[in-house]
């Protein structure tokens, strides 16, 4: 296993407590030979072997998904996470994070991979005991045996514990299965299944179900995108299963379901932010080429202004994704003698606001650059000739499934509190000490001139933003705080730009203390983020504040936050021209590797 220099070991949310430290930071400059020759073996697999077929995939041929899945697994690029007991390759978690986001050009194929790759193995690898493993995992990953996950109904998608396929108990230990599942991402064709259900109409659990026992599958949905996936219902008439294909315990199903999604959420927020490298690249390439009253369209401010964020938003969800699979490596690489599979599922729960995190602001970012993709098409954005408009169908999915962008809102500062009840993040006492700060005299802060000086100085100031606004709310609300979403979901908000800011702030420091090619262009996209950002959260933090509080409390607190975000504007034209201006030149994204 590859190992990355391990970063500051901080818990999962700590970072919003204190400083971290940009040496100790994961980034994908401190990548290393076995990480970039990964990326290699996926980025051609994907580039010579699955976009030239992706229409043939779109006529929904699931024999060449199956021959593609097989030939993935002669690549390895099945089972990153897996040790070689079981037939894996057993990377760490940065390269686990470079497959998804190699895998994403091809989404349609993306999703039948990862269905498989993901969300079968890993709750096999993590919940099955030695003999399902034994049994599963090495036909998984050889490609001979291609998995689906079946957790929603249509009555259940998001409140997915409200199941209602029923497993009947059978005298000799054995379940009868009877319901339905709904979308189900290789639906069609998959031979193993991890479903759940609730034993006696109760106790909701994951059972694991070969397709031979009985399970039938409903029509092909019709998409908006991702033709080139089976999506289609399972059903489930007196299924039989017997009893030694339960998955982890009976009654224990919303384990297996809540861990996958944690993993799944961070794999596909890598699988969003390689999504939108690529269509940078495109964009960038178009706008050379594309001519319009004498002259390419990228000479165009407002052209320029589109491709600079698109730059500058993906270098931020880049830059923490790394820095998050750093984290978890790092916690792996700690947690000496646990079993792998045990150590892993530990970082990823530790990790589940990071998970969730990455997973909204992936997929916002990438829907943003697609939407501006198609913008700086034109017309041809809008016809099939150009890639452009399959990517943004494609891409919609991507805010709706492993938990919708509402739900991992609300899970974000659902989470942090959780973890401040508990006495497990000091959020509350944190909480407190920025009260006192804020009754106290004004502290007179000197204007900060080492490089990212004033953007540290910022990230710090957000991170107060961020324990102010969720302080307050829990004061107000107390137990009730979750009936307030909106306010939570500014909250979520705020915690999301302050993580992204604070990883770009971090990635760039490390590039120019390192002297990092091009470290002034790391330097300019994390300028021009936490430029935006500051005016965000100072958006997001006056709602949730004028419905928290109102009268005299709400004034002090708008002078509160008037005290604590004072970020001078800078002049982001000339840095996003400058980001820009490397894509065009380049015809990529500026950061590709
Ligand atoms: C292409 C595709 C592939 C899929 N693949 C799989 C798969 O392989 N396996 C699988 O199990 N499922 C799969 N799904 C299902 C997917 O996970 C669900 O669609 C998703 O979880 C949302 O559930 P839902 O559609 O029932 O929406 P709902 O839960 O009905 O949500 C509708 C809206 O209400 C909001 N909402 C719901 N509850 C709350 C709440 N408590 N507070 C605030 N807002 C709320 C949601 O955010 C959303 O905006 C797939 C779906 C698609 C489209």
């Amino acid at each position: 296993m590859p190992t990355t220099s391990a970063p500051a070991l901080l818990r999962g949310g700590e970072w919003l407590l204190q400083p971290s430290d940009a040496d100790a930071t994961f980034t994908p400059e401190r990548t290393t030979e076995e990480h970039r020759l990964i990326a290699q073996t996926a980025k051609q697999f994907v580039e010579n072997e699955v976009l030239p077929v992706l229409d043939r995939l779109e006529q929904k041929d699931w024999t060449l998904s199956r021959q593609l899945i097989k030939r993935a697994a002669d690549l390895g690029l099945l089972g990153v996470d897996v040790p070689d007991t079981y037939g894996g390759v057993g990377l760490d978690k940065v390269s686990s994070l470079i497959v998804s986001e190699r895998m994403a050009p091809s989404a349609s194929f993306g999703a039948t991979w990862g269905a498989s790759a993901n969300l079968t193995v890993i709750p096999i690898y993590l919940f099955g005991n030695e003999a399902q493993k034994k049994k599963y995992l090495p036909r998984l990953l050889s490609g001979e045996m291609v998995g689906a996950y079946g957790l929603s109904e249509t009555g259940s998608g998001s409140d997915a514990l409200g199941a209602r396929t029923r497993a009947a108990r059978q005298p000799d230990g054995s379940f009868v299965l009877n319901g339905e599942k709904m979308w189900i991402t290789n639906g069609g064709f998959a031979d193993l299944m991890v479903v759940f259900a609730k034993v006696d109409g109760e106790q909701f659990t994951a059972f694991l179900v070969e397709r031979p026992y009985g399970v039938k599958s409903g029509k092909e949905e019709h998409k908006m995108g991702l033709h080139g996936s089976s999506t289609t219902a399972l059903i489930f008439q007196d299924v039989h299963v017997p009893a030694e294909n339960v998955l982890g315990e009976i009654g224990k199903g919303h384990k297996v379901a809540f861990n996958v999604l944690n993993f799944a959420r961070f794999k596909l927020g890598a699988a969003c932010a390689g999504g939108a490298y690529g269509v940078i690249g495109e964009s960038a390439k178009y706008a050379a080429n594309r001519r319009q009253f004498g002259q390419p369209i990228a000479s165009f401010g407002a052209i320029k202004h589109k491709i600079g964020e698109m730059v500058c938003r993906t270098y931020a969800i880049e830059s923490l994704l790394y820095r998050t699979a750093g984290l978890v490596d790092a916690r792996m690489a700690a947690a000496e003698g646990a079993a792998e599979g045990a150590a892993a599922l530990a970082a990823f729960e530790e990790y589940a606001v990071e998970a969730s995190i990455a997973k909204v602001a992936g997929s916002e970012a990438l829907d943003f650059v697609l939407d501006e993709n198609i913008q700086i098409h034109g017309g041809n954005g809008y016809v099939k000739d150009y890639p452009a408009e399959r990517h943004f169908r494609d891409a919609r999915v991507n805010r709706i499934f492993e938990g919708t962008n509402e739900i991992n809102r609300l899970l974000i500062p659902g989470m942090l509190v959780r973890r401040a009840l508990k006495g497990d993040l000091a959020l509350i006492p944190a909480a407190r000490a920025l009260q006192d700060e804020l009754l106290g005299p004004p502290s007179m802060s000197s204007s900060d001139d080492a490089l990212l000086g004033e953007e540290r100085r910022a990230v710090e100031t957000f991170k107060k933003v961020a324990l102010m606004v969720l302080g307050v709310a829990m004061q107000t609300f107390g137990e009730k705080l979750t009936d307030q979403q909106e306010v939570l979901m500014h909250v979520a908000d705020i915690v999301i730009d302050t993580y992204s800011a604070e990883s770009a702030v971090l990635r760039a420091t490390a590039a120019s203390t390192r002297r990092a090619q091009r470290a002034d262009l790391h330097v300019d996209a994390a300028r021009v983020f936490v430029n935006d950002a500051a005016m965000r959260i100072d958006a997001a933090a006056r709602q949730a504040l004028a419905a928290t509080t109102e009268g005299d409390t709400l004034r002090t607190m708008l002078a509160g936050l008037r005290r604590l975000l004072k970020v001078t504007p800078i002049n982001t034209v000339a840095l996003r021209r400058r980001l820009a201006d490397e894509a065009v030149s380049r015809g990529a994204y500026p950061f590709a590797w």
